[in-house]
């Protein structure tokens, strides 16, 4: 397998489960020194961190930011360049999700959706670049969602957050588009992860329908593929927006969803 990202520092935000461990794992295997993040069961986060390691031969560490503190933001970078000396890859994937109508969505609910998943981009981000633009080189990616393109009712928070980073993706491509520095978003359709699970239970629960219907249900309403999009596959994707190849790719958001968004 080739080595595309040998002598890089990657950071994966949120890499304890879903489409950041996929990206975490990728990203060793290509020989990056990765960082994670993220909540979980600190005996089970070892575990991962440790089998990462060995299945890739590389260094893996994990620093437990709570990304909805802008200063544990800002530090889970400021520790990375500390730990590794450097920082050239940043993917800002921690997310979380709240499912209400505007008039019964409660504000302490919205405020942790956009310090998450928009909020703590910024934070990281603005550690990250001043290390990235002394070396003139860095790639950022923010996995933003089919939703940072098109709304689903009962999702504002989301949606806001999701449509913000993809305007924060824009600015920090543009501020560094003389550069070796890249920043993009990725926008995945349904994926098969934890976030969307609690979704597919509260679906089957509400309905008094089985898991299998409400999944079919879920991800037919929206995605004309009508399967879930893998976290392999968009950790592929973030491989190739690290790579040389992948360097005029700038300010862009990818969709990759089934052709959710074709519609
Ligand atoms: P997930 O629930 O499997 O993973 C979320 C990760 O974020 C976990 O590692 C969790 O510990 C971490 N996290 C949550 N709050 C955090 C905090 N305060 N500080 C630090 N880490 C925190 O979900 P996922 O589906 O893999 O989601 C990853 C990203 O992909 C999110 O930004 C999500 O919005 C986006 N996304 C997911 C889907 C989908 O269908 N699953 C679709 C589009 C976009």
């Amino acid at each position: 397998m080739m080595k595309s990202l040998e002598n890089r520092v990657a950071v994966v935000t949120g890499s304890t489960s879903g489409i950041g461990l996929a990206i975490a794992r990728r990203f060793a295997l290509a020989g990056a020194e990765v960082v994670m993040n993220g909540f979980g069961d600190p005996a089970e986060v070892d575990r991962l961190r440790e089998e990462i390691a060995e299945a890739a031969q590389t260094r893996v560490h994990f620093i437990p930011a709570d990304l909805s503190k802008p200063a544990e933001a800002q530090m889970l970078i400021k520790q990375t360049i500390a730990l590794c000396g450097r920082i050239d890859v940043l993917v800002n994937n921690a997310g979380i999700q709240h499912v209400a109508a505007i008039p019964d969505f409660p504000d302490d609910k919205w405020d942790a959706v956009i310090a998450i998943n928009l909020s703590s981009a910024f934070h990281t981000s603005k550690i990250a670049l001043a290390d990235m633009q002394k070396r003139d080189w860095g790639r950022i990616i923010n996995v933003a969602s089919a939703h940072g393109l098109v709304a689903s009712v009962n999702k504002a928070a989301y949606v806001a957050s999701k449509h913000g980073i993809i305007g924060l993706t824009k600015v920090t491509a543009l501020e560094n588009a003389t550069r070796q520095i890249t920043c993009n978003a990725i926008c995945p359709g349904w994926v098969d992860t934890p976030l969307v699970r609690k979704q597919i239970e509260a679906r089957a629960a509400a309905q008094n329908i089985s898991v299998e219907e409400a999944t079919k249900q879920l991800v037919g309403e929206k995605q004309p593929s009508q399967r879930f999009v893998s976290p392999e596959s968009l950790a592929e994707l973030a491989l190739f927006l690290t790579s040389e190849a992948g360097g005029s790719v700038t300010g862009s958001a990818y969709s990759m969803d089934g052709g959710w968004t074709a519609q």
